[in-house]
């Protein structure tokens, strides 16, 4: 085991670049599996799930799109609670059969807030694939329907993932100390 330093904290690898790769590759062979003859649009949320979402779509051998949006909270003038607005979405998501593709769920407030937009466009069907899961942190229930790694609610970095802007270059994911 390896211990890092990224900014004023240490983490240890939690999770092997082999171990990850071959998560990915298994959760790709299921959705060419699912989505055999069809033809999904992935909607990646950036920043964070940007190496997932290449390495997912390097082991598909189904027809299939790519885009990346990103969300962004803001507190509304009259609501008290936060409202998810997308950035970049462009597709018009009617009929489509979409795969949301995310790092990490932990509390779920950002995809509960964010599906019902996508569901007002009346895609076809909408499915969540997900890296990790930290299933203890659960305030907001969604049905994830791919999920790599259910992990215990601890800080990560590291695939992907950052600690206040550093840390997504490292192969392997690494778990706060
Ligand atoms: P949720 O809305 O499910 O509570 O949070 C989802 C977002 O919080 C993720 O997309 C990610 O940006 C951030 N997040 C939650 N847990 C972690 C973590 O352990 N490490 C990092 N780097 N980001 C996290």
């Amino acid at each position: 085991m390896s211990v890092i330093k990224i900014h004023d904290k240490s983490f240890e690898t939690y999770l092997s670049a082999e171990t990850i790769q071959q998560r990915v590759s298994e959760i790709a062979a299921a959705i060419n599996t699912d989505y055999k003859g069809r033809r999904p649009l992935f909607i990646a949320i950036l920043n964070g799930s940007f190496m997932f979402a290449s390495d997912l779509f390097k082991h598909l051998d189904i027809e299939a799109e790519l885009c990346f949006i990103k969300l962004a909270s803001y507190k509304g003038m009259k609501s008290s609670g936060n409202v998810v607005t997308s950035i970049g979405l462009e597709d018009d998501l009617f009929d489509k059969e979409v795969i949301i593709v995310e790092d990490i769920v932990d509390t779920g407030k950002t995809l509960h807030k964010f599906l019902p937009k996508l569901l007002h466009q009346q895609p076809q069907s909408l499915k969540i694939a997900t890296l990790l899961h930290k299933t203890d942190a659960t305030e907001y229930p969604l049905t994830l329907d791919y999920v790599g790694f259910t992990i215990p609610n601890k800080f990560v970095v590291g695939y992907g993932l950052d600690y206040d802007g550093l840390g997504r270059n490292l192969k392997e994911i690494y778990q706060l100390v």
